[in-house]
C-alpha cells in the first residue's frame, strides 16, 4: 500500500512518562505504516526542557506559529515533589502549556470523545459539548485583602497621561473583604477570535454566556467585544456555513445546555469555564476520553489530550507491567492534527486518513475491545473485554489495513 504524502510538516511535541510511551506506540502502529509522516520534532520531555533551559518549549511554540499545526504529548509540570524526584532539575520550569498558550495567545477547547456504548450522565446529550475557557484574568489575576474597621474602599485607575478615574466600591461599618479584578480588551478579543475561528473550523454553533445583567460594565465588555468581532469579521462566514452565534445569560445557558442534545461550542469566562469544563467532562464519562485543542486568534491549532502523563501507570510500566492506559485522547490529538494539516494543505487523502483513524478507534471500542478504565462506564448488558494499551492499538491498526 502506498503511504499518504504530506507537503508541510506538522510540529510534533513529545512529552513525558506513560503518555510518552503511548506516543511512540501510536506513531509506530497507527501513523507511520500509513502516512509518509513529516514532522518538526521537539522533545518537551522534562529532562530536555531542563537541558535547554526550557528554550525547546519556546522554539516549539514558534514552530507552531510558523507551520500552523502542532500535536503535543502530555508533559510534566514540575512541582516541589518533582524537584526531589528529578534532582538534576536546575529550576522549577513553568507549565509548557502555559508557555505555549502565551506565545500563541490561544484558547483551549476541550471536547469529549463520545460513543454509543458509553452514555453520558445527561441522557439527552447525543453529541459532544466543547468548552472554550478564557484563560486570562478575572479572579485568577485578582488582588484581595481583608480590612477590620469601618471605612471606605475606592477603585482608582491612574493613566500614563496622568488622568485619573476613581469610584467608591463600598463604605462598610465593620470588618470586610475586598477584591480587585481586571481583564484586557486585547485578551477578550483574542479569546473571541479563537472561538469564532474554531466554530468555523468545526462547523458548529458558538454559544457565549456571561452575567451582564449584573456585571453590566465588566461582563458587558465581554459581550460587546464578542458582538463586535462577530459583526465585523465572522458573520458572513457563519451565515455561509449555516451556523449561529448565540449569546445568552450564564444561568439561562446552563439550563439550555442541560436540555440540549449537544453538538456546539460553549465559550465561557475564566471562572465559569473552570467550573463548567469539569462538570461537562465528568458527565460525559472519563478524563481519558477528553481531547483538547489550543487555537490562536489567527487559526493556528495545537492538538493534545486533556489528561496528564498518567504517572501511576508509568511506574507500573517501569516495573515491566503491560498497562491498560487509554490512548484514545492522544490518538485523537494525532488525527486532529493530520486532518487540519490535510485541510490547510488541500490534501484530502490526509484528512480522510485522520477521519479513518478516528473511526477505526471508535469501532474498536464499539466492538467491545477497550482499556480497563472504560469498563465501568459502558451501558449495562454491553459485552466488553479489557485489554492493555498495546493490544488496543493493535486492534485499531488491524482495522486500518
Ligand atoms: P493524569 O496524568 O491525568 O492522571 C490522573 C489519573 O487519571 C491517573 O492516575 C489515572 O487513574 C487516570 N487517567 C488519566 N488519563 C488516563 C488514561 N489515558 N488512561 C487511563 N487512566 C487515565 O493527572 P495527574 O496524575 O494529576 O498528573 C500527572 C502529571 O501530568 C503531572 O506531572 C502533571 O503536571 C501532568 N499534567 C500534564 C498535562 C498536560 O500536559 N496537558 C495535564 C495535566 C497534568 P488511575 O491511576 O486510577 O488508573
Ligand atoms: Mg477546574
Amino acid at each position: 500500500m502506498e503511504k499518504i504524502k504530506m507537503t508541510t510538516p506538522l510540529v510534533e511535541m513529545d512529552g513525558d512518562e506513560m503518555t510518552r510511551v503511548l506516543w511512540g506506540m501510536i506513531k509506530e502502529k497507527l501513523i507511520l505504516p500509513f502516512v509518509d509522516l513529516k514532522t518538526e520534532y521537539y522533545d518537551l520531555g522534562l529532562l530536555n526542557r531542563n537541558a535547554t533551559k526550557d528554550q525547546v518549549t519556546v522554539d516549539a511554540a514558534h514552530a507552531a506559529r510558523r507551520l500552523g499545526v502542532a500535536v503535543k504529548c502530555a508533559t510534566i509540570t514540575p512541582n516541589r515533589q518533582r524537584m526531589e524526584e528529578y534532582p538534576e532539575l536546575t529550576e522549577m520550569w513553568k507549565s509548557p502549556n502555559g508557555t505555549i498558550r502565551a506565545i500563541l495567545d490561544g484558547t483551549a477547547f476541550r471536547s469529549p470523545i463520545v460513543l454509543p456504548c458509553i452514555k453520558p450522565v445527561v441522557k439527552n446529550w447525543e453529541k459532544p459539548i466543547t468548552i472554550a475557557r478564557h484563560a486570562y484574568g478575572d479572579m485568577y489575576k485578582a488582588v484581595d485583602m481583608t480590612t477590620d474597621e469601618p471605612g471606605t474602599a475606592t477603585l482608582t485607575f491612574r493613566g500614563e497621561s496622568g488622568a485619573e478615574k476613581s469610584l467608591t466600591v463600598q463604605t462598610v461599618n465593620g470588618p470586610a473583604v475586598w477584591q480587585g479584578q481586571h481583564n484586557k480588551d486585547s485578551s477578550i478579543r483574542a479569546f473571541a477570535r479563537s472561538c469564532f475561528q474554531y466554530a468555523i473550523a468545526q462547523k458548529q454553533d458558538l454559544w457565549f454566556s456571561t452575567k451582564d445583567t449584573i456585571a453590566k460594565v465588566y461582563d458587558g465588555e465581554f459581550k460587546r467585544i464578542f458582538e463586535e468581532e462577530y459583526e465585523t469579521s465572522y458573520k458572513a462566514e457563519f451565515e455561509k456555513l449555516g451556523i449561529t452565534y448565540f449569546y445568552t445569560l450564564i444561568d439561562d445557558a446552563v439550563a439550555r445546555v442541560i436540555r440540549s442534545s449537544g453538538g456546539f461550542i460553549w465559550a465561557l469566562k475564566n471562572y465559569d469555564g473552570d467550573v463548567m469544563s469539569d462538570m461537562v467532562a465528568a458527565a460525559f464519562g472519563s478524563l481519558a476520553m477528553m481531547t483538547s485543542v489550543l487555537v490562536s486568534p489567527d487559526g493556528i491549532m495545537e492538538f493534545e489530550a486533556s489528561h496528564g502523563t498518567v504517572t501511576r501507570h508509568y511506574y507500573r510500566y517501569l516495573k515491566g507491567e503491560k498497562t491498560s492506559t487509554n490512548p484514545m485522547a492522544t490518538i485523537f490529538a494525532w488525527s486532529g492534527a493530520l486532518k487540519r494539516r490535510g485541510e490547510l494543505d488541500n490534501l484530502p487523502e490526509l484528512t480522510a486518513f485522520g477521519r479513518r483513524l478516528e473511526e477505526a478507534s471508535l469501532e474498536t471500542l464499539e466492538s467491545g475491545v477497550m482499556t480497563k478504565d472504560l469498563l465501568p462506564l459502558v451501558e449495562p448488558g454491553f459485552q466488553a473485554r479489557g485489554v492493555n494499551s498495546e493490544e488496543f492499538l493493535d486492534a485499531v491498526a488491524a482495522r486500518l489495513v
